[in-house]
């Protein structure tokens, strides 16, 4: 069933960006080295280009022939003979004949002699040509989310344009007859829509393209033509009316487009009732962009309407499923670990995810739960940054023990 569902689970196409809009974006193409890297032995600090034999008795004083800065010409007119050293600059190619570079530091320079106090080892400060790649070999493969590093390895090779996987469009589906628009004047009784926000932000982080659906009624009719609309898209989320409520009616309407369901809970909280499943395409909703091939699905996921309990399961379960559909490699969520400041008491049976803030430096990582109402406590959540991770079998947790985090 994997290998079948992740065969549903790829990119919808490919498309040409410029490196400058590229960042987060899932390369689709090998990017090989057009070049060895370095192109010449290159020195990596400001000194002298010498033979390292020739310090086995220090100091030594050697005779310097020349000067090399960046930009030399890497076949300098003159070799290092025994006896002999070059000035150089970092980022210079080594001549031919040296094979380390002392640190200016280490020299004191009398009109065309340098005296050196430092031995070497031969091949210090100087990265061998071609050690770092050769020309023609793979820097980048496919599935590689461009972050500045990657970046920086595209343009190193000389390339303004890359092939990119197109981003999955991400219908997000609000249900709720309290929940309206943010711009409309709302009731007491009424709350703004902030789950829609939330995930279209998140979408956007993961690589996707969030596309939002008018608020849902909690009424089957109405809830059902916007099924509809968003199973047009790569992937559907929706949020609330997915507990056991009376008028929590999604999963009761995406069986009517013949859903599959993968699950429909899980012991967690905040987040315990999300439901993860697909839709055969054709199924009472329109085949969506690109996806004819008989037994192509449209995937869903059913998140719960508490705004943090949305958070939570779209980090956990939808991110995963999404960086897929965007092309990506797969790979595991990290965890990060700190050190309790504060003694926790919870209750034994679901593993929580409670916001929390990581905090300290270096070596000193700690972690505080911030106080919260439930998960519908929009505001302490914002002002955390992270979630720690409690065990369902932990009902007491130590000031100074590690715990886990899920880090947003
Ligand atoms: P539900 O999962 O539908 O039972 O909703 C759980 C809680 O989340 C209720 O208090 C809802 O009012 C709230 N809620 C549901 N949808 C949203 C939304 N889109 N934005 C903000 N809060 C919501
Ligand atoms: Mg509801």
């Amino acid at each position: 069933m994997v290998e079948e569902q992740s065969a549903n689970l790829r990119p919808r196409g490919k498309e040409l960006v410029e490196l400058l809009d590229s960042l987060g974006q899932v390369l689709a193409e090998p990017v090989l080295a057009d070049r060895n890297f370095p192109p010449f032995p290159r020195a990596t600090r400001d000194g002298y280009a010498v033979r390292a034999a020739d310090l086995a008795q220090l100091p030594a004083t050697l005779s310097v022939i020349g000067e090399i800065k960046a930009g030399a010409a890497a076949d300098a007119t003159f070799k290092i003979e025994s006896g002999q050293a070059a000035a150089i600059m970092t980022g210079a190619p080594a001549p031919p004949g040296s094979d380390a570079v002392v640190m200016v530091e280490y020299t004191s320079r009398a009109a065309d002699q340098v005296t050196i106090t430092k031995g070497i080892a031969a091949g210090d400060n100087i990265v061998p040509i071609a050690s770092e790649a050769k020309r023609g070999d793979k820097l980048l493969s496919p599935g590689v989310r461009l972050d500045h590093a990657a970046i920086a390895v595209v343009a190193s090779v000389g390339r303004p344009r890359l092939l990119v996987y197109s981003k999955p469009r991400v219908a997000i589906l609000s249900t709720g007859d309290e929940v309206v628009d943010i711009d409309v004047p709302l009731a007491p009784n009424q709350i703004r829509n902030s789950n829609s926000y939330s995930l279209a932000a998140q979408i956007q982080s993961a690589g996707g393209e969030p596309v939002l659906l008018p608020i849902a009624p909690d009424e089957p009719e109405r809830l059902r033509e916007l099924i509809a609309d968003g199973l047009e898209a790569d992937l559907l989320l929706l949020t609330g009316g997915v507990s056991m409520g009376k008028y929590d009616l999604v999963e009761q309407v995406l069986a009517q487009f013949q859903a599959e369901f993968f699950f429909t809970g899980a012991q967690i909280q905040p987040g315990r009732p999300v439901v993860f499943g697909r839709v055969p395409c054709g199924a009472g909703a329109p085949a969506r962009e690109g996806a004819s091939a008989p037994g192509d699905h449209t995937y869903f996921f059913g998140l719960p309407g508490n705004p943090v309990s949305t958070m939570v399961t779209f980090e956990l379960f939808t991110r995963p499923v999404l960086e897929a559909l965007a092309g990506m490699t797969p790979r595991k969520l990290v965890f990060l670990h700190a050190r309790l400041k504060s003694e926790i008491k919870t209750k034994l049976g679901l593993k929580r995810f409670l916001p929390a803030i990581l905090s300290g430096e270096f070596e000193q990582a700690e972690v505080e739960l911030v106080r919260w109402q439930g998960s519908g406590d929009i505001a302490a959540t914002a002002a955390a940054n992270c979630y720690a991770v409690i065990p369902p079998d932990r009902e007491r947790i130590a000031a100074g023990e590690w715990v886990p985090l899920l880090v947003r």
